[in-house]
């Protein structure tokens, strides 16, 4: 399963990227469990190969800034950080900016308009998403709650049987989750501390960085600039309902007697890695002032379903 990197391991990773398949792949901070950044059932089999019992966005991995520029908006703050920090001095920096296309998995953002992009350091990374020519989202290539692998023989120990391939590219040279910095507002703001320090960073923009509390992930923020970091739709949402209530869309999983307008299935066959993938796209299409809220119906609390009820109940209590 491990593959020493050359022309037939990059040919191989390539078509298994393409049928919507996770592989290994080494970067310079740790080795990712790579997907098609751009195909949901990928993205689902992402959360599924790493058991995450939630959907939290994933970091997307292009090879430029003019790839990075395809995906996302970026402002003159966002652009003077990512030529100095992905171009004049390559650093391991994450920066989340304004999605910009409907082509990108909106599993990958879960459900957010916002999207974190970097540049791996790493040769056989970039040489990799520059043949596949569209974002790779890879979060470490590590089972939930286990340690992030810096090494393919990692990877295969955590991930066996669960993945057709790891690249083996070395030992990662850095070792440590990249930083991430918030650009989408007028202030930066820094999500995550990492290989950049916020001292380089501030030095270079001549502003101070706003720095996120810990466990920000359940803390609405309140600073400016900053943003919820999970999606919830505006208007309400109301979970395991069989039917709706007459003036609300539904939101079905598997089989229904329902029949309406506002209506989407998330698998019509019940299948739950395909719910996972259709759940962001799905909310947000039936998130509409028309609607007095949306009823979903039960999702089976069982493998990736887990995740999937989870974002539900917070989404459901719009923290
Ligand atoms: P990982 O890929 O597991 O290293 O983790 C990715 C990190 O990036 C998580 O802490 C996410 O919450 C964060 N992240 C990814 N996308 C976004 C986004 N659009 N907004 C805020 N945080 C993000
Ligand atoms: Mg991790």
């Amino acid at each position: 399963m491990i593959e020493q990197y050359n022309q037939t391991t990059l040919e191989k990773a390539l078509s298994l990227l393409a049928e919507g398949h996770v592989i290994g792949m080494p970067t310079e901070t740790v080795y990712g469990l790579a997907a098609d950044a751009t195909n949901d059932i990928a993205v689902a089999r992402i959360y599924e190969t790493k058991d995450r019992p939630s959907f939290n966005p994933l970091i997307i991995h292009v090879d430029s800034i003019e790839m990075a520029r395809q995906w996302g908006i970026f402002t003159p703050l966002a652009e003077k950080l990512a030529r100095i920090f992905w171009d004049t001095h390559p650093s391991s920096l994450t920066l989340v900016v304004k999605r910009n296309n409907d082509r990108l998995s909106h599993l990958v953002t879960a459900g957010l308009d916002t999207v974190a992009i970097r540049i791996p350091f790493h040769p056989v990374a970039l040489e990799l998403i520059k043949k596949f020519g569209k974002p790779l989202a890879a979060p470490s290539a590590n089972r939930s709650n286990h340690i992030s692998p810096t090494s393919a023989e990692a990877v295969e120990s955590d991930l066996t049987d669960r993945i057709k391939l790891i690249i083996n590219g070395g030992a990662c040279t850095v070792g440590l989750e990249s930083t991430i910095l918030d650009v989408t507002g007028e202030v930066p703001v820094l999500l995550r501390p990492g290989g950049t320090t916020t001292e380089a960073i501030e030095t270079i923009i001549h502003h101070p960085i706003i720095r996120e509390s810990k466990n920000s992930d359940e803390i609405r923020p309140k600073a400016p600039g900053m943003m919820k970091r999970h999606y919830a739709p505006s208007i309400p949402l109301r979970l395991n309902a069989k039917t709706p209530h007459p003036g609300e869309a539904f939101l079905a999983c598997g089989k229904t007697i329902v029949n309406q307008n506002a209506m989407l299935n998330l698998s019509e066959t019940g299948n739950l890695t395909e719910a996972a993938a259709n759940l962001f796209r799905m909310m947000r299409q039936l998130d509409n002032a028309a609607h007095k809220g949306i009823a979903v119906a039960p999702i089976p609390n069982t493998g990736i379903g887990l995740a999937i009820n989870d974002r539900l109940s917070r989404a459901a209590a719009s923290e």
